[in-house]
């Protein structure tokens, strides 16, 4: 093989850090380790590169100076402080206690309903129309007088179809109810504009998009009360307590930047080596590709190869160097049916084929010309050995 460090197309668990990123971040992992609250020179000598950074990610999602982006550590923290914020300042009294939420958001979303209900909230789980996706008038349909949050995903994680968030945003400004989107699988991918799209909150995370891991961002509309996760200090203008990750969100704001820089690129060069491989996948009998892929995020492939098991196909890419899952990096121990495709409706069988691709603006013409030969042989091999067992 001539890809010595392997083929990485495993980008919607993670993504390499880009190199403007890092070599911004390297003098705050070093000399300059001054904490921003002091007000000593090593303090102060952070500040130019911080607002520089906050700077990106506002302009990155489009939200306005009166709105609060507020660093976390990551978007499952986001996640978790949207649904028990709300909860805290809403959803307890009772008077509102219902949210609306999806089947497939990542579990972030997910287990902290599963919490909430345990507290008594009520929470509608809508499964995804037959192509994937939610619509509108589903979420509609669902809302009831004492709905207090609606909770859906941009992008999912497993196929990267793309809900109609604009729609739904619309909808939930109607009617007064707020609205959070897990804009984690968009960002960098499609255009995130949280003011177009009518979004109170919205989660994030650096390492989606070619920034360092362990940071990531809630963005909260201008004027929304949330009780805050972490109490302490007066960082984040009281919203978030903690030392701020001076570094992490050095890298989030380049990432960011680049993010939006090479979102066109995304659009065209991307989706067409996403789509040559995608074709040539389905030229392989009994080769399945969930979702429309002019509704998917232009990097994304969830294809199910019925007959053989997702992991085994796992195991015969990673000998051949190159790395994909069967499906969200946090489900990968369980080995279950992927539960996006049970959810849109593919039989338990397909469900157990899925094997995600997921690519980045990293990934070359000659890698992907490779991975396609390694899917043809692989598949052969591995039919023709479940064909010498079942005879
Ligand atoms: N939401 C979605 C849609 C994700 O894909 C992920 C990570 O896979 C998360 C949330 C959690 O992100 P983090 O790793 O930053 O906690």
């Amino acid at each position: 093989m001539n890809f010595p460090q392997g083929i990485y197309l495993d980008n919607n668990a993670t993504t390499a850090l880009a190199k403007e990123a890092k070599a911004l971040m390297e003098p705050f992992l070093g000399e300059q380790y001054g904490n921003p609250n002091s007000l000593h020179r090593f303090g102060t000598e952070t500040h130019t590169a911080l607002s520089n950074a906050i700077d990106e990610i506002y302009k990155g999602i489009n939200a306005s100076d009166r709105d609060d982006v507020i660093i976390t550590s990551c978007a499952t923290e986001s996640n978790n402080w949207v649904l028990k914020g709300i909860y805290f300042d809403l959803l307890r009294f009772g008077e509102k206690n219902h949210i609306i939420t999806t089947e497939v958001e990542h579990p972030a979303i997910r287990a902290t309903c599963e919490f909430l209900e345990e507290l008594g909230v009520e929470v509608t789980y809508l499964s995804p129309n037959q192509e994937g996706i939610l619509c509108v008038e589903q979420v509609a349909e669902a809302i009831t007088p004492k709905t207090g949050l609606i909770s859906i995903m941009w992008a999912n994680n497993e196929t990267g179809l793309i809900n109609p968030i604009e729609e739904i945003g619309k909808l939930a400004r109607q009617k007064g109810i707020l609205f959070h989107t897990d804009a984690v699988q968009a960002i960098g991918k499609i255009p995130v504009d949280v003011q177009k799209a009518q979004v109170d909150l919205l989660s994030f995370s650096a390492h989606k998009f070619h920034g360092p891991k362990g940071v990531g961002g809630l963005y909260i509309r201008d004027g929304i009360p949330l009780t805050p996760l972490f109490h302490g200090g007066e960082h984040m203008h009281g919203r978030r307590s903690g030392t701020l990750n001076v570094a992490g969100i050095v890298g989030m704001g380049e990432a960011m930047r680049l993010a939006v820089q090479y979102l066109e690129y995304e659009n065209t060069e991307l989706r067409a080596l996403r789509d040559r491989l995608e074709d040539a996948l389905l030229q392989i009998p009994d080769v399945l590709i969930i979702g429309d892929r002019r509704i998917r995020v232009p990097n994304t492939i969830l294809c199910s190869i019925r007959g053989i098991e997702g992991e085994a196909m796992l195991w015969d890419l990673n000998k051949a160097g190159i790395a994909a899952s069967t499906g969200s990096a946090c489900a990968s121990e369980t080995l279950e049916a992927n539960p996006v495709m049970v959810a849109i409706g593919a039989d338990k069988e397909l469900a157990h084929t899925a094997v995600r691709i997921s690519l980045s603006r990293y990934n070359t013409k000659e890698e992907i010309e490779y991975t396609i030969e390694v899917f043809k042989h692989s598949i052969a091999r591995l039919r023709q050995i479940s064909s010498t067992y079942s005879s």
